[in-house]
C-alpha cells in the first residue's frame, strides 16, 4: 500500500499535534501516524489506583539501560502523546536560558536563536492552549508581547496562606501557568471543573489543554488530514542521493505498509525520534539517518526532579494544588553562585498514588497511615536543570529497542535547591505545623524511567558538525526530513518543556508553509 501526501508527522503529541494544526490551514494533504489509539474516556481516568499504582496509561513498552538491564519507560502512547497525562504547567523558559549559562556541572550551552526569536510563538501557543496566568508576577519572566490569554487559576485558601507566608518572608512566588479550560468567571459553564486527579491523569471531561483535545481533534473533519492510529513507523527509506526520505515504513494490524510525502516530520517524542532516526541507517547513512555528525541520540535530558511532601499537623484540603511557583532561586542567588531551578507545587497527594510512587515509605509516621499523610501533605515539585551531556544518550540494539544511558549532572543544584524549600517552609510559618520535632520532608528523586520531560537527542543548531537540525529543524543532511518535537533542545532550562514545544511547532509550522506556497 502506498499514498503520497504533502506532509507526513510521525507523532500527535505536544510537537506532532500542533504541527499538524498549525499546517492543517494550508489546505496542504496532511497524514498523521500515530502509533497509540485515543485514551478511553472512562471512570479509571480519574481513580489514582490505575493511573498510579497499575499504571494502565502507561506503555508496555520496554528499554535498557546501558547495562542492558529492562524497564519500563513512563511513556504514553495515545493521540496527544505525552500531554494526554500530563499537568498542564505550561511555562516559557526564561530568557536566559537561551544563552550559555554556567553550572555547578559544566555549561548549559546557548541556543542558535534567542529568546525574542521565540517570544511570538510563545504568545501564540499560549493563545492555542489557553494558558492561565498572571504577568508581571514572577521576577525572572521575559518580556511579552501579549497578556496570558486567561487569568490565573487562583489559589485555594491553603495555597493562598502558603503564598503570603512566602510574600512576607521576602519571596516572590508567582501563580503557575496552566493549561486548563477553567472559567473561573462562569463557574457552571466552566468545561474544567477544577478537580484533584489532574496532574499526571488523564482528563475525563476533557478539559485539559492538551494536543488531542486542543490540536489533533478539531482537525478530524477535515478533508485534507488523515490520521492513523496503531500506525507505528519503523524506519525512513531514502533515494539514492540519501537527500529526501521516499518512504515512512509502518507497522500497522501486524502488516508492512509504506506512505510517501513531500515533506516528513518525525515527532515521535525525544528517545522515539532518535529511535527511528537509528534504526533508519542505509548505506548512505550508516550511523543512522541525518547521524553524519553522530548527534543522534546524543544529549538525552529529562531535568533532575524531586517530589517532595512536606507533612504538617493542620490538614490540607486543597483540591487543585498547581497553581503556585517560585523562581527566586532558578538563577544564582548571593548564597549560591549557581543556577539552582524551579519550585513549584505537584498535584495534591493521595493514599493511592503515595502508594504507587513510594510503596515502602510508611517508616516516617508508623502512627499515621498513607491516608492520613497525604490529607496532611503539601506537596512540591523541585526542578533543576540537566546538561546536555553527549555520554548521556539513546541508542538501539540489533532489534531496535531504545538503549538509554543516562547519569544525572547538577546533583549539587538540587541539593542547594532542596536545602532552599527547606527554609522557606521553616520560615514560612509552615515549620510550627510540622508533625514531628524535626521537620520532616518525605523526597522522591526521580528514577531513570520517569522520562516525562525528556529532550534533546537532535539539538537545533547552525553547525552541521554538532547538531541535527538546522534553525528550522530540518535535518542538515537531507532536504525534507525535520524533527518536531522536545529533540530539538540544545538545553532544556529548568521549567517544565511543553510550552517550548508547543511554540516551536508553531514556527516550524509557519516555516513549512512557507515552503510549501
Ligand atoms: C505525567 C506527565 C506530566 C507532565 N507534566 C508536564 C507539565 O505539567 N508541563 C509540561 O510542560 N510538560 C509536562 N510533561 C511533559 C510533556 O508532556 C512533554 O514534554 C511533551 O508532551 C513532549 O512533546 P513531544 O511532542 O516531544 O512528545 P509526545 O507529546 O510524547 O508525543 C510523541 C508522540 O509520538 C508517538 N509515537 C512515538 N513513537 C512513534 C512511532 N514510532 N510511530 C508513530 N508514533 C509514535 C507517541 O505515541 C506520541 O503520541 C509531562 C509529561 C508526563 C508524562
Ligand atoms: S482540573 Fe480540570 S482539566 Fe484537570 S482533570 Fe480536572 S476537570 Fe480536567
Amino acid at each position: 500500500m502506498s499514498e503520497n501526501y504533502d506532509v507526513i508527522i510521525i507523532g500527535t503529541g505536544a510537537g506532532g499535534g500542533t504541527l499538524a494544526h498549525a499546517l492543517a490551514q494550508s489546505g496542504k494533504q496532511i497524514l498523521l501516524l500515530e502509533r497509540g489509539d485515543f485514551l478511553p474516556r472512562e471512570m479509571d481516568n480519574w481513580d489514582p489506583k490505575p493511573v498510579f499504582v497499575e499504571g494502565k496509561y502507561i506503555s508496555k513498552d520496554t528499554w535498557y539501560d546501558r547495562d542492558g538491564k529492562s524497564f519500563q519507560p513512563q511513556v504514553h502512547y495515545f493521540v496527544g502523546g505525552a500531554t494526554k497525562l500530563y499537568g498542564a504547567a505550561l511555562y516559557r523558559l526564561r530568557p536566559q536560558d537561551f544563552g550559555e549559562l554556567k553550572h555547578a556541572s559544566g555549561i548549559s550551552p546557548a541556543w542558535p536563536l534567542s529568546y525574542d526569536d521565540f517570544e511570538p510563538w510563545y504568545s501564540k501557543a499560549e493563545q492555542l492552549y489557553q494558558v492561565h496566568g498572571n504577568a508581571g508576577e514572577d521576577p525572572t519572566e521575559g518580556p511579552r508581547s501579549e497578556p496570558y490569554p486567561w487569568p490565573a487559576v487562583s489559589h485555594e485558601p491553603r495555597l493562598q496562606q502558603i503564598s503570603d507566608d512566602l510574600a512576607k518572608g521576602g519571596y516572590h512566588p508567582f501563580h503557575a501557568p496552566c493549561g486548563i479550560m477553567l472559567n473561573e468567571a462562569d463557574r457552571p459553564r466552566s468545561i474544567c471543573i477544577r478537580c484533584a486527579t489532574c496532574d499526571g491523569y488523564p482528563c475525563l471531561v476533557h478539559a485539559k489543554a492538551d494536543a488531542d483535545v486542543i490540536a489533533v481533534r478539531p482537525l478530524l473533519d477535515r478533508p485534507n488530514v488523515t490520521l492513523l492510529t496503531g500506525a507505528e513507523v519503523t524506519r525512513l527509506e531514502t533515494d539514492e542521493s540519501g537527500r529526501t526520505v521516499t518512504g515512512v515504513v509502518v507497522s500497522r494490524d501486524g502488516n508492512r505498509e509504506v506512505y510517501t510525502g513531500d515533506i516528513v516530520a518525525v515527532c515521535a517524542g525525544a528517545a522515539n525520534s532518535a529511535k527511528i532516526l537509528l534504526n533508519s541507517a542505509s548505506d548512505t547513512h550508516p550511523h543512522g539517518l541525518a547521524n553524519g555528525s553522530d548527534q543522534v541520540g546524543r544529549n538525552y535530558m529529562f531535568h533532575n526532579c524531586k517530589a517532595v511532601a512536606a507533612l504538617c499537623t493542620e490538614k490540607n484540603d486543597t483540591v487543585f494544588q498547581k497553581t503556585l511557583g517560585i523562581n527566586d532561586f532558578y538563577f544564582a542567588t548571593k548564597d549560591y553562585e549557581y543556577p539552582m531551578g524551579n519550585i513549584q507545587m505537584v498535584g495534591k497527594s493521595n493514599a493511592e498514588a503515595m502508594r504507587g510512587e513510594q510503596p515502602d515509605k510508611t517508616w516516617f509516621a508508623p502512627e499515621w497511615g498513607l491516608t492520613d499523610a497525604a490529607e496532611h501533605s503539601v506537596d512540591w515539585w523541585l526542578t533543576t536543570e540537566d546538561l546536555p551531556v553527549p555520554e548521556n544518550r539513546v541508542t538501539t540494539d540489533s532489534d531496535g529497542n531504545v538503549c538509554l544511558s543516562y547519569s544525572p549532572s547538577n546533583d549539587e543544584e538540587m541539593g542547594h535547591l532542596y536545602g532552599e524549600l527547606k527554609k522557606i517552609l521553616n520560615h514560612t510559618g509552615m515549620a510550627a505545623h510540622h508533625v514531628f520535632r524535626k521537620n520532616f520532608y518525605m523526597d522522591m528523586a526521580i528514577p531513570l524511567a520517569g522520562c516525562a520531560h525528556q529532550a534533546g537527542t537532535c539539538r537545533f543548531g547552525a553547525d552541521p558538525a554538532t547538531s541535527v537540525l538546522d534553525t528550522d529543524c530540518k535535518a542538515h543532511e537531507l532536504d525534507n526530513l525535520y524533527v518536531v518535537d522536545t529533540s530539538f533542545f540544545p538545553s532544556i532550562g529548568a521549567v517544565n518543556p511543553a510550552l517550548t514545544a508547543i511554540a516551536n511547532a508553531l514556527r516550524v509550522g509557519d516555516h513549512l508553509r512557507s515552503r510549501m506556497a
